[in-house]
């Protein structure tokens, strides 16, 4: 009998796990990349990831908290089940990382370090330096390279995946692909094929995503049927640097090394900020959130910066929206030992020296919690049944996606330091789960089908990519249509947003598609061409930027990342207590009543011309119940009485 082959698009952190997993289950693998899998994205990732650890179980963390923090700081968006096997799974995975030999930091008497990241009050993070992410990738593409040897995994690198090939059932059987170097078009059998293909931050013009991080592989799903899940949910990270061509990430990692957040209490002090005294400093984030202080989670602190900057006029320079995020307290063995990575990215591009000046910060788009929707099976504990082939599969049958191209995590909002575990988490339960898919298969496997089934895939492919070289010349310019899309998606669809402007936004990029659609490719020649398939990956980006933008106008109401000014709970504002209790009431029946009404997912199916039409999913809450996320805002503390209280009855009746 013919083995089972499997087609993974995507060589990150998601995609190697798999495809170890699935040669150790003794898969024929292919893995196809558009860039050398040591440079998907996740090579960049700095701070860290997360689990449980022996150092935080001492101050009473367990699995079940690390779980509870990632649904609250997802505000509640996300099925329970998946994400309580994770938490559960996560030391095990760094146990696993640690033996494949990733250079975790270690304290002197030899046990692997952890600082604090965002949206928890324990030292969960494990980390290379600031450059974690390179040696996970590392680590993983090493094993690859074994199972190459061994013949079990072919890697198709400088290869661009062009879409899945569905046979006449709608099951997917394989995918197209283009070489990247002689432009061939080809078609591949395979009796499952995983999408691995990272975020999609380059929709946003310039982000902290790799500037391959475009959605396109995710979007050719969606068009060919595959169905996104909280599209609209945007993760902007509160720290980073302006770039001509894209925006640098300066990680939480600072913040969890001691970092803080400021800005000087006279707008636009015009002192070096060395020199203004500590009175004179409003460490914002510690003043308004003094449990959490510099690390809430991103949303709350993306939003905590727009505020000081653009409401509050306290941006540290005029003309220039940014505060200062110092480390310069810190012993500068202790940078340069845990934070070398990132202060190097700093005095590299801004030319000052973060361990001498604080450093000038400000947010940027960095994340994508939505994505291509995919099921899972549950057990009767609560958590997953691994080995489903329910699990990370796509509404398309045979189709499956992992890591940050798929929604199953992160709900609204993603901590950090949880998309490397979940990376590799969710790449390695795939594996049983499509063993156990092709297995139950009854039909001819991928391999043995006539060629027609991808003929006609193959050739729509082909007819497309010749169509692009013949455009007439005089039309408008891919580059520039792309830089148009990412400022307005930027403008509209991030920090805040307005139906009124979104809708503008939403005109505007349908027009923006009309044009990409006649822009014409200034290089033609039929040997390593990056324009046309820049051309392509542009008309792709249309459909999902649909989707998030409908989405999010659709939501009508503040949910993590997504936030809208008009639907979103203010603050307290009685200083009188009986009133302030009638308030903290009035506040939980609010909170109770949005969550009627939208605690559900956003379902996308793409519709003709990339029109997105919307269902909504019930989300399993079954373990935890949505509770109101203040992380401990000072003045909120009788919003949570009142919740508790209420919950306490509802418990007792
Ligand atoms: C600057 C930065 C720092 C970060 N730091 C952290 C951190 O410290 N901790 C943490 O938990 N998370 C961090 N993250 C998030 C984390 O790095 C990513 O979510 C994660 O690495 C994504 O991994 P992935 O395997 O899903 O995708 P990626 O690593 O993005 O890999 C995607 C793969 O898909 C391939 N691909 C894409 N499109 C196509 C196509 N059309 N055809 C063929 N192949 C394709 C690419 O070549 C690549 O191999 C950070 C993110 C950024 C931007």
């Amino acid at each position: 009998m013919a083995k089972q082959s499997v087609m993974i698009i995507g060589g990150g952190l998601a995609g190697l796990s798999a495809a170890i997993k699935l040669a150790e289950l003794e898969c024929d693998v292919s893995l196809m990349s558009v860039l050398p899998v040591k440079r998907s994205h996740s090579v960049c990732a700095q701070g860290g990831i997360n689990s449980v650890n022996d150092l935080t179980r001492q101050l009473g963390d367990s699995e079940w908290k690390h779980f509870d923090d990632t649904v609250y700081g997802g505000d509640f968006l996300q099925h329970q089940p998946p994400v309580k096997e994770l938490a559960y799974w996560a030391p095990k995975i760094i146990d696993l990382m640690d033996r494949l030999g990733v250079t975790f930091n270690r304290t002197p008497e030899g046990f692997r370090d952890q600082r604090r990241f965002g949206g928890t009050l324990y030292q969960r993070t494990s980390f290379a330096g600031a450059t974690t992410g390179q040696q996970l990738l590392y680590a993983l593409d090493e094993q690859v390279r074994r199972w190459e040897v061994a013949g079990h995994i072919h890697k198709y690198e400088y290869w661009d995946f062009l879409g899945p090939v569905l046979d006449e059932t709608g099951r997917c059987r394989g995918c197209v692909g283009q070489d990247l170097v002689n432009m061939e078009i080809r078609a591949f059998p395979a009796d499952a094929l995983v999408v691995a293909s990272g975020g999609c931050g380059a929709i946003f013009g310039r982000s902290t995503n790799s500037v391959a991080c475009n959605g396109a592989a995710v979007s050719r799903v969606y068009q060919a049927g595959g169905h996104l899940g909280n599209a609209e949910f945007i993760q902007v990270h509160p720290t980073a640097i302006p770039g001509a061509d894209k925006l640098r990430l300066i990680s939480e990692s600072a913040r969890g090394e001691g970092g803080r957040v400021w800005v000087p209490r006279k707008p636009q002090d015009p002192r070096a900020p060395q020199e203004i005294p500590e009175k004179e400093r409003y460490y914002f984030l510690e003043e308004r959130y003094p449990t959490y202080g510099n690390l809430v989670p991103r949303d709350i602190g993306t939003r905590e910066i727009f505020k000081v900057c653009m409401q509050e006029g306290l941006s540290v320079q005029a003309g220039r929206m940014c505060v200062y995020l110092d480390v310069t307290h810190i012993p500068r063995d202790q940078l340069d030992r845990k934070l070398a990575g990132i202060l190097e990215i700093y005095e590299k591009f801004q030319g000052a020296d973060p361990r001498k000046v604080p450093m000038k910060i400000f947010p940027a788009v960095h994340y994508t919690m939505g994505g291509l929707w995919v099921d899972y099976e549950p057990d009767a504990k609560g958590g997953l049944n691994v080995g489903s082939p329910r699990n990370q599969q796509t509404n398309i049958p045979g189709l499956f996606a992992i890591g940050e191209c798929e929604y199953q995590y992160h709900g609204a909002n993603r901590l950090g330091a949880n998309s490397l575990v979940a990376c590799i988490f969710s790449g390695l339960t795939v594996a049983p789960g499509i063993i156990a898919y092709v297995n139950s298969f009854k039909g001819q496997k991928a391999g043995e089908l006539p060629s027609g089934v991808f003929d006609s895939t193959r050739r729509k492919h082909q007819d497309y990519y010749d169509g692009l070289l013949k455009r007439p010349q005089g039309g408008p310019n891919p580059y520039k249509i792309h830089a148009e899309l990412g400022q307005l998606m930027t403008k509209s669809a991030t920090v805040v947003r307005h139906n009124a402007d979104m809708l503008e936004t939403y005109a505007k990029v349908c027009e923006l598609q009309q044009q990409a659609a006649r822009c014409s490719i200034s290089d033609i020649s039929p040997w390593a061409n990056q324009t046309a398939p820049f051309a392509r990956a542009l008309d792709d980006m249309f459909p999902v930027a649909k989707a998030i933008l409908r989405g999010a106008i659709t939501r009508d109401e503040s949910r993590g990342a997504h936030y809208k000014p008009e639907f979103s709970q203010g603050e307290l504002t009685a200083a009188e207590p009986a009133q302030r209790r009638r308030e903290a009431e009035a506040w939980v029946d609010r909170f109770e009543a949005n969550n009627r009404r939208w605690l559900k997912s956003t379902i996308a199916a793409c519709g003709a011309g990339g029109e997105p039409a919307l269902s909504y999913e019930a989300v399993n809450t079954s373990l935890i119940p949505p509770r109101p996320r203040l992380y401990g805002l000072s003045g909120g503390d009788v919003i949570e009485q009142v919740y508790k209280e209420r919950n306490a009855a509802v418990k007792k009746t």
